[in-house]
């Protein structure tokens, strides 16, 4: 039995975050679902798969563009910073569902992006990856070695996380004393599978999120605030001289 929640973070070494769109929300980046999310306003299939993209790759580029332009305009918050700073105490490795960045753009140093990253681009026939800057063209840019278009090197509906960053993400699970899962609803898979591994090997759980999730009930501990108020309490019990 846990006790106590300030105890077990102090006791712990090596922290694992799982993050979602929710950490990014206090950055003003939208999240998927939830009464603003984006699905409210889209219609994921005809966005956010492969099929999409060969129907109508204009329409998917340009909804990219503008997430993309979102995204460059927005800045890490307190919960990343926190998640950066206790580096600075304990060793940290973040997982994290997002495609935005903020976690690298705010000091944390072991990042894995399980769904890919937004500027990063790969070749829809041949094995080409690369990246764009803040340059925005309307269609697609094509495939420096075979003239087929580039799409977002992200993870789509239908798809799969490539093999060794899942593999990452499972051995660190595995072998953390708390996991620590801030902003995700915990619906899409295999990404919520990975508290079970943490909990096999006898991690904490704890989750931040205002609102529940369907595996809340598995949660050592439910921190039911923003990810900016959970994380900024959570880093002042390291940061604090008593
Ligand atoms: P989601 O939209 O399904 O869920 C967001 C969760 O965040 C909800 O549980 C909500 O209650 C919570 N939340 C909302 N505001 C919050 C806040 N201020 N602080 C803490 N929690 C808050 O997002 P998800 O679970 O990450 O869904 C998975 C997919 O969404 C991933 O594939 C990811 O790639 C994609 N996504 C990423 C971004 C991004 O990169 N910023 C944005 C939107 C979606
Ligand atoms: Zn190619």
């Amino acid at each position: 039995m846990i006790e106590n929640l300030e105890n077990t973070l102090k006791k712990a070494k090596k922290f694992v975050f799982l993050t979602g769109a929710g950490i990014s929300q206090e950055s003003g980046i939208s999240t998927f679902r939830g009464k603003e999310g984006l699905w409210q306003k889209y219609d994921p299939m005809k966005l956010v798969s492969a099929q999409a993209f060969r129907d109508d790759p204009k329409l998917v580029w340009s909804w990219y563009n503008d997430r993309r332009r979102k995204i460059l305009a927005a800045k890490p918050n307190a919960g990343h910073v926190a998640i950066a700073n206790l580096q600075n105490h304990r060793e940290v490795s973040v997982i994290t569902q997002n495609v935005d960045g903020l976690h690298h753009i705010a000091g944390s140093r072991d990042v894995i992006e399980i769904h890919g990253n937004i500027f990063a681009t790969k070749c829809t026939k041949c094995d080409f990856r690369g990246n764009i800057g803040d340059e925005f063209s309307d269609l697609p840019p094509s495939c420096k070695i075979c003239g087929s278009y580039l799409r977002p090197d992200v993870v789509w509906f239908g798809e799969s996380i490539k093999q060794d960053v899942w593999k990452e993400a499972v051995k660190r699970s595995m072998a953390c004393d708390v996991m620590i899962i801030v902003g995700t609803s915990l619906v899409v898979s295999p990404a919520n599978t990975l508290h079970f591994y943490a909990k096999n090997n006898q991690a904490a759980i704890v989750d931040i999120n205002p609102e529940n999730t369907p595996f809340s009930y598995e949660m050592d501990f439910s921190i039911r605030q923003t990810a900016v108020e959970g994380l900024s309490r959570l880093i002042s019990i390291f940061e604090s001289p008593f």
